[in-house]
């Protein structure tokens, strides 16, 4: 498989995390508590954490959520979490940052959107205050500008330009342009009001598919600042994993994209890490980086006589999930583990075959037997009750002989 070839940029330091095109591409998320709720940001950010986003961005809209920051940064290194934590500000942030100078201090990156801080304009205070502080306080900032809170006031200019051109652009085309120029203006202005090159991000979020690509692409093209990549506001459910896998992945398989976060809705009560997860498998099904062991499962179909292999699939995948905080500690490399659950013998054997660790169940009228393969030979073949106790124990052999510190050799023993 061919390398990607990353787009060059400088590497921008957030808190102990690097983004750049010299590291792998991180993982962030965004919390959806009150920010003034101490406890249950401090929960949110922690689950975020531990499902794996490497940076987590929590919104400052008032004093409240300002006064809270410190409380929140404390609480996670109590625990352990030394995860930045980005303070995404919105209208006054020029305000709280001064008000609240050790929220300014405590977090690791300001997200600032060019859109409602006034650049350009007599009261352009806001902007200029928010890059001092961050300057001040050695901070990076992300300068995130977002087709739904675009400077109206650029816009606006450009578009007026278009009209008097002898063949204007259609308005999509003026659109895009404006998100990238609105980008690059601010980063420059960000630099002229004192913050080095090598502390800005730049995004420019879209809530369409085709026009990420574009504006990413064009916005890629004319700077080297690293990037923040996303489709904003993707949505709900498998609208919103389908719309983001197919914005970010001709991007990042570009080359463009130093830093993803999944912008999903959650369901009501749902669970927010699901953002994490949808994260870390667009760059693993991309292999661009690994994050937990894969399992390939077929669909099923007329052949299988009933949810069998669907629930050891699950039952796998679950297993994995839950065993992965400590795998990851103690058995480096794991991630890197392929598994094949099948459902019958028409692609079993030979999906399983291409795994590391593979099972083939039996579909209607086959003999009741589930052959198990192990790095692509025909391994044990288990029956009865309890296939999938013998086949999570197989996977922990598996998991011990091949990623443990211990391990002599790649050999599992007790094949019958
Ligand atoms: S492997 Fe067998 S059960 Fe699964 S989809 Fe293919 S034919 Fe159907």
């Amino acid at each position: 498989m061919p390398d990607i070839q990353r787009r060059k940029t400088g590497t921008v330091k957030i808190g102990q995390v690097r983004v750049g095109w010299e590291v792998p591409v991180v993982v962030q998320s965004m919390t959806n508590t009150d920010t003034a709720d101490v406890t249950g940001t401090i929960e949110q950010v922690a689950a975020l954490a531990l499902a794996g986003s490497e940076i987590v961005r929590v919104t400052v809209n008032n004093e409240e959520a300002a006064a809270a920051v410190p409380h929140i940064v404390e609480g996670l290194e109590k625990r352990g979490l030394r995860v930045p934590i980005v303070g995404d500000f919105h209208y006054n942030g020029h305000l709280l940052l001064k008000k609240y100078p050790a929220t300014a201090r405590a977090l690791a990156k300001y997200r600032i959107n060019p859109g409602n801080a006034s650049i350009g304009k007599k009261d352009n205070d806001n902007f200029q205050v928010m890059v001092e502080c961050a300057a001040e306080n050695q901070k990076p900032v992300r300068i995130g500008v977002n087709w739904g809170s675009l400077d109206q006031a650029l816009l606006t200019r450009m578009m007026d330009e278009n009209s008097k051109k002898p063949e204007p652009l259609p308005a999509r085309e003026v659109m895009m342009e404006a998100m990238v120029v609105s980008a690059i203006e601010s980063a420059k202005a960000a630099e002229h009001f004192g913050l080095g090159h090598d502390m800005i991000i730049l995004s420019a979020k879209v809530s369409g598919v085709r026009d990420l690509i574009d504006v990413y692409t064009n916005l890629a093209a004319r700077c080297d600042y690293p990037l923040h990549l996303g489709l904003t506001e993707a949505g709900m459910g498998s609208k919103g994993l389908i719309a983001s896998t197919a914005g970010l992945a001709p991007l990042l398989l570009a080359g463009i994209g130093d830093t993803i976060r999944v912008s999903l809705t959650p369901k009501p009560g749902g669970d927010r890490t699901e953002e994490v997860q949808a994260a870390q498998q667009i760059l693993q099904s991309l292999s661009i980086r690994s994050f937990m062991p894969q399992v390939t499962s077929c669909p099923g179909c007329g052949r299988t006589t009933s949810t069998y292999f669907q629930e050891l699939a699950e039952q796998i995948q679950g297993y994995l999930r839950t065993s992965m905080p400590e795998w990851r500690r103690k058995y480096p490399g794991v991630e890197e583990l392929k598994l094949a659950v099948m459902g019958c013998v028409v692609n079993g054997p030979g999906e399983s075959k291409h795994a590391n660790l593979g099972i083939s169940l039996p579909g209607t009228f086959e003999e009741p037997k589930a052959p198990v393969y192990v790095d692509g030979k025909l391994y044990t073949t288990l029956r009865g009750d309890t296939i999938v106790a013998e086949f999570k124990q197989i996977l922990d052999r598996y998991v011990e002989s091949h990623y443990g510190q211990s391990a002599k050799g790649k050999e599992l023993v007790g094949a019958r």
